[in-house]
């Protein structure tokens, strides 16, 4: 989103927000091959619902020569004129915003507009971020209250045998598609979904018959719309036909797993602020993120990783699925790529989930958002496989555990010994754990008594039970100080992952 417009010295800032999305974009439970092709949907219909909010914004506040100055994954900022009555018009498009959305989405999806006033050439971020938090404390409200009823003949269509939709789990009228029963909105998404693969610039274009609905219009997904709307431009496909979850996990080696992997930038609202309102500044900061979570890694994807499914990708948040090797590469790249820009102002943490191809979707995306925040204790570092590994570390741990997994493949390490590296870091896990929170330092519990006997354990597994490369690498990985031992479970596990057989648990 590169609008070129120029900040004006005063006027009016009105912010847009989603709340909601990943809920939202999320619910397609996985199944058959209709799942990947819903989440893409999904995903494309909030960057779109932004995109119109943001028009209808624009067309409210036609006459105060209001434009779009910036918009980024669920959110946007559009200036205008001043005008007596800005607070008026701003609340009634809130009200028609939260009935139809109550309407069209279950209440799914709440969007939030809130609008200060500036006359110091700045952004109002202050003013702005306390309208916002106001507003998101009473959403919905247009919809709820206004000496409206809930309506159930209204809002919610008489069902005459009821049925859950095995795409969104929503109970509805269904439909047989294929192999599963879907609700009109799964079946729409679907059609969406398929228009949407390959490659190009997506847009928006006004159609009767469109899929996409609100505030009265009807918009459709098309090449070169009129409001290009940025989806990650990759999708894992054989012959034309997008890969279904089964298919994908099927492409790692060993165990049939997906990983799940989500990114968040460190400290984000922290490096806005630091913008102060700076107009020129907070939208370079904006784009770069959302070039950097949007084309940049649709670029790697086409390059290095086809079979990698990007959920979504904007703002400053990325979520894709894949093999789950792949997952691991990927993340390896990226954070190489991602600390280029801004000189290496920036950095992010991620998050891994291993699912089974079927698992839903949403308990692996929380699981893996939870694996985030042990990986934000630190940040610049990822969670994976019960592992918390700082990103200067990584490739030298992703490079040892590869090596393992080559040399187990070759049968020079058996599995048993993956074991014994897996029951000893547990045991030194446990021993240093005691130890700081009795304040001994790593030194010291090195030096201990009790601290020597893993390693005096591991250096007889080695001796006895290893020889030639291995031995060497074992050695050199794991006895020698400061290297790779603190992550031996992450490198067992992954050498285990790589040997398991196809479809077993
Ligand atoms: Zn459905």
């Amino acid at each position: 989103m590169h609008e070129n417009a120029e900040w004006p010295s005063n006027g009016l800032a009105i912010e847009g927000d989603f709340s909601g999305i990943q809920r939202f974009v999320l619910r397609p439970t996985p199944g058959a091959g209709g799942a990947a092709r819903r989440l893409r949907a999904r995903s494309f219909r909030v960057l779109a619902l932004t995109r119109i909010v943001a028009d209808a914004v624009e067309s409210h506040f036609r006459n105060e020569k209001a434009r779009l100055f910036y918009s980024a994954g669920g959110r946007f900022l559009v200036f205008a004129g001043r005008c007596h009555d800005w607070r008026e018009r701003l609340a009634s498009l809130q009200r028609d915003l939260d009935r139809d959305l109550l309407h069209t989405y279950r209440g799914e999806l709440v969007f939030h507009l809130g609008a200060a006033e500036f006359n110091d050439g700045k952004i109002p971020v202050n003013c702005l971020a306390e309208t916002m938090r106001m507003r998101k404390r009473t959403p919905l409200q247009g919809a709820l209250i206004d000496g409206q009823r809930w309506a159930k003949d209204g809002f919610f269509r008489t069902v005459t045998s009821p049925e859950k939709c095995q795409g969104c789990g929503a109970t509805g009228e269904t439909v047989a598609r294929q192999d599963e029963r879907l609700c009109q909105a799964c079946i729409d998404d679907q059609e969406l979904g398929a228009s949407l693969l390959g490659r190009g610039d997506f847009g928006l274009t006004p159609s009767d018959s469109g899929a996409i609905a609100l505030l009265g219009r009807r918009w459709t997904a098309a090449r070169n719309g009129r409001i290009p709307i940025r989806l990650i431009p990759h999708a894992p496909q054989d012959g034309g036909n997008l890969l279904t979850f089964d298919q994908l996990a099927k492409r790692a080696p060993g165990r049939s797993y997906l990983a799940y992997l989500r990114i968040d930038a460190d400290r984000i609202g922290e490096k806005f602020r630091h913008q102060n309102g700076d107009a020129r500044k907070t939208v370079e900061l904006s784009n770069q993120l959302n070039d950097a979570f949007s084309s940049k890694v649709g670029a790697l994807l086409a390059r290095e990783f086809p079979d990698l499914y990007p959920v979504y990708g904007g703002g400053d948040d990325l979520f894709l699925i894949g093999p789950w090797n792949a997952v691991f590469d990927f993340a390896e790249k990226y954070r190489a790529e991602f600390r280029t820009i801004r000189n290496g102002e920036l950095t992010f943490s991620a998050g891994v989930a291993l699912a089974r191809p079927r698992e839903h979707i949403l308990t692996k995306s929380e699981e893996a958002e939870e694996a985030i925040h042990r990986a934000k204790v630190t940040r610049d570092s990822i969670h994976a496989l019960g592992a918390t590994i700082p990103f200067a570390d990584f490739s030298r741990v992703l490079s040892c555990a590869r090596n393992l997994a080559r040399l187990h493949g070759a049968g020079q390490v058996r599995s048993a010994l993956l074991y014994n590296l897996m029951e000893l870091h547990h045991r030194y896990r446990a021993l240093k754990n005691a130890g700081s929170s009795s304040g001994t330092s790593d030194q010291e519990l090195g030096n201990s008594e009790r601290g020597l006997l893993w390693h005096a354990l591991l250096f007889y597994q080695i001796t006895r039970n290893t020889s030639g490369e291995t031995a060497e690498l074992l050695r050199k990985e794991f006895l020698t100080p400061g290297y790779n031992w603190k992550y031996a479970d992450f490198i067992a596990r992954y050498a285990m992952l790589v040997a398991g057989k196809k479809g077993e648990d």
